[in-house]
């Protein structure tokens, strides 16, 4: 059997041991301690833009913290990309609202400004009830379509949630994401774009709501001798061993990103005369994806050949691909919640595949890619 290739795997950069030999030498093994509070400082250094990072179990506790200090809450609703990963929409239902699905735009695949505006149109004139937030999220790295979004966002006075998860080094007009929206939300987890095995933060625009991101992140203990609570807490924040896997990422953020950008040449080049396959990149010069992964889509009008086969044919080479996610409003857990759209989602879902992405992909594993698409007749 040949080696597997990934999706897209952890990719170390080499300082990770040293933070982490660190943090038993003082013996800082606990959510606490200077990798946590490095880790922190070197994202925000990373995104800018005055934003403020606390760093946590993973990005999924993020999301749950930013829609609680948004005042989500039982019986209300929160508009939510339905082309995304479950964890983009968990939290709602952890708080007992409503998830309002809404459908993506055909070039961007991100939330269609078009169908956000009709949404939340529709729920407030039909359903007497204003969206209390909007979560937009870059899917595989790529932007959504940020103005447009921001300025029905504004008007309407609901606040922007971004699930930036996939798209850390991504940029839209020049200002990366993660500090669009209220509250944006970053993943490490294994397969992300770097990796502290498993974690995530809270970026805020102000200190008072990093302070209590991380307040309610360990327990919500008041300022009293005694342990004394106020508020529902959670224990959601990151172990300073993790964090010192991230403070070692983070010096070679950079480096992943070319890296996955030149993956996303080679599938460029790779497709470049097969008519019936479209790599899915960025529309204009506005848009620059860290290309987290590299994904395409098999137009059913040009071949007969689908991306089961196509599947199949990588799997026979021990290489991996994953479909495209589903969405979320044809997922049986949120069957009931209501969707706007076009079925344009489901459509990508249909025909669209990822391809493996990782940084760490060597000239050896592109050559056998490259013989399982030539040999694959489209
Ligand atoms: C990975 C991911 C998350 C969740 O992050 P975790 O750190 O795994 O909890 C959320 N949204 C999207 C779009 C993701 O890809």
């Amino acid at each position: 059997m040949e080696s597997k290739i990934w999706l897209s795997s952890p990719h170390m950069g080499g300082g990770e041991m040293k933070y982490i030999q660190e943090a038993f030498d003082h013996n800082w093994v606990a959510p606490l301690g200077k990798n946590v509070d490095e880790f922190e400082m070197a994202i925000q250094d990373f995104l800018g833009e005055n934003k403020y990072a606390a760093a946590l179990s993973s990005g999924t506790a993020a999301l749950h913290l930013a829609l609680i200090q948004l005042g989500v809450g039982y019986g209300d609703e929160v508009i939510c990309q339905s082309f995304t990963f479950s964890a983009s929409a968990n939290p709602i239902k952890y708080l007992g609202a409503t998830p309002v699905f809404v459908d993506s735009d055909k070039t961007n695949w991100n939330i269609s400004p078009e169908y956000l505006e009709m949404a939340i149109a529709d729920r407030i004139k039909n359903h007497k009830k204003k969206p209390k937030a909007v979560i937009v999220v870059h899917l595989y790295g790529m932007p959504a379509k940020m103005d447009e979004i921001l300025e029905i966002c504004n008007r309407y006075e609901i606040p922007l949630v971004e699930d930036s998860a996939e798209s850390l080094g991504s940029k839209y007009k020049g200002r990366k994401c993660g500090t669009f929206g209220e509250f944006s939300v970053l993943s490490f987890n294994g397969n992300k774009i770097i990796t502290t095995s498993g974690g995530g933060a809270l970026m805020t625009g102000t200190k008072e709501q990093k302070n209590k991101t991380i307040f309610l992140s360990t327990q919500a203990r008041d300022q009293a001798l005694h342990y004394q609570h106020s508020e529902v807490g959670y224990n959601y924040r990151l172990s300073n061993i993790c964090a010192g896997i991230g403070r070692g990422q983070m010096e070679v953020l950079e480096e992943r990103i070319l890296q996955r950008r030149a993956n996303h040449d080679f599938y460029k080049e790779l497709f470049a005369d097969i008519e019936a396959v479209d790599v899915f990149t960025e529309a204009d010069s506005d848009f620059c994806s860290n290309h987290w992964l590299t994904s395409i889509l098999i137009n059913p009008n040009l071949t007969e050949r689908t991306k089961e086969e196509l599947t199949a044919a990588f799997a026979e080479r021990n290489i991996e691909t994953r479909p495209l996610w589903k969405p979320m409003h044809l997922q049986p857990v949120f069957a009931d919640c209501p969707y706007y759209g076009a079925n344009v989602a489901e459509e990508l879902f249909n025909q669209g595949l990822c391809l493996p992405s990782g940084s760490n992909l060597t000239n050896d594993d592109k050559r056998r890619i490259d013989e399982v698409i030539n040999h694959f007749k489209f």
